[in-house]
């Protein structure tokens, strides 16, 4: 039977991204050594970074006067490295779920953290707005997509002071303009790359404004002179990530890819909301996330949960599941995920609602 793969992440790739990196565990690039084998600093390897570099600033159309390099960590490590970095007293921030709450509580150990806004009094299923952001905070910190609550901020703010934004979640999945940001970084494994990769992009001219004392591996500017080679980066992953950016680029790059996500989304929350056996998460339609459609059972149809995931499961739909902490169903339809895996969710759900009623 045929998987149709909505894990939040990691998650669905390219099968060229799949086919391309076994190909190349085997023998890469020629050399007729593996992937895993050969150093990080053969020519070979180097142009890869090098590629996939190129690919990001043309994919993203990013301006000059940026760098963009590839870390370890996890977007989890960039909590702390973004405050390390560019917060001097003070930094604001914008509370839109977990992730958004886990970046606030490293920042707060480095200075003074205003929450300018925060949608937790109603489990995080909106994205707060008419917010002031503080004049004098060296930065502002979004979460675009949240990942857990499925909320989205589809627009690129204007709020007066630098903009940070972690993309973990929907990288590529929608045009957006850099320029409007000073610093951009998320882990890859949502929408690029297995895990193990991070990325970054980072308006250099940000950088060496604060007076603390930064270890050298945490510092964003040791990792843009040495080009991602500081130390050793996973190159696995990198390769990987050059495939997805390789493919992004084949589908049209992300103009295309933002309007194959726009049908794949309308086509799933449309099912949501005429379907009787269930309810969207999010009520505001220009709240809701394209990547991460988060849905619980209707009301009066709640005993039904366990059944239906697992009467989607035995269909072939593999992690629709909601994360622990919000319970209900999530299905992730990340750039890789084609229109007829969401086509055969909502056909499952209606095949459901016709047993129901
Ligand atoms: C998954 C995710 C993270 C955590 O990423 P790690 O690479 O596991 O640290 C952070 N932010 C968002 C929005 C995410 O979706």
């Amino acid at each position: 039977m045929k998987k149709h793969n909505f894990y939040a992440g990691p998650s669905i790739l390219p099968e060229s991204t799949v086919e391309n990196t076994i190909a190349a565990l085997k023998d890469f690039s020629g050399t007729g050594l593996s992937l895993m084998e050969i150093s990080h600093r053969s020519k070979q390897f180097v142009a890869v970074v090098d590629e996939a570099v190129a690919l990001f600033k043309e994919l993203l159309n990013i301006p000059e006067g940026y760098s963009v390099i590839f870390l370890g960590g996890g977007a989890s490590l960039q909590f702390c490295m973004v405050p390390y970095n560019l917060m001097g007293k003070k930094a604001a921030y914008l509370n839109t779920g977990e992730w958004a709450s886990k970046a606030i509580k490293e920042a707060k150990l480095f200075g003074e953290v205003a929450v300018v806004g925060s949608s937790e009094d109603k489990k995080f299923n909106y994205i707060p707005r008419g917010y002031t952001v503080p004049a004098d905070a060296d930065y502002f910190h979004i979460t675009t997509n949240n990942t857990i609550y499925g909320t989205e901020i589809l627009e690129d703010l204007e709020v007066g002071v630098p903009l940070v934004a972690d993309m973990s979640s929907d990288i590529f999945s929608r045009v957006i303009d850099v320029s409007k940001y000073v610093l951009i970084y998320g882990g890859a494994q949502k929408n690029l790359a297995p895990a193990g990769v991070t990325f970054a992009i980072v308006k250099d001219e940000i950088l060496g404004k604060v007076d603390r004392v930064i270890p050298t591996m945490l510092k964003y500017s040791t990792h843009i002179s040495k080009e991602s080679m500081f130390n050793t980066p996973p190159v696995v992953p990198i390769y990987a990530a050059l495939q997805t950016l390789k493919w992004l680029k084949e589908m049209g790059g992300v103009a295309e890819m933002e309007k194959i996500n726009i049908r794949k989304a309308e086509l799933m929350y449309g099912e949501i909301d005429r379907n009787s056996l269930f309810k969207a998460t999010v009520p505001a339609v220009e709240d809701r996330s394209r990547m991460n459609v988060c849905f619980v059972m209707n009301d009066g149809f709640e005993g039904f949960e366990k059944e239906f995931n697992d009467f989607a499961t035995e269909r072939g739909m593999i992690g629709i599941k909601g994360h622990r902490s919000a319970g209900g169903f999530r299905a992730s339809l990340y750039n890789a995920l084609p229109y007829s895996s969401v086509e055969a969710l909502v056909a499952v759900m209606q095949e459901f609602e016709t047993l129901k009623k």
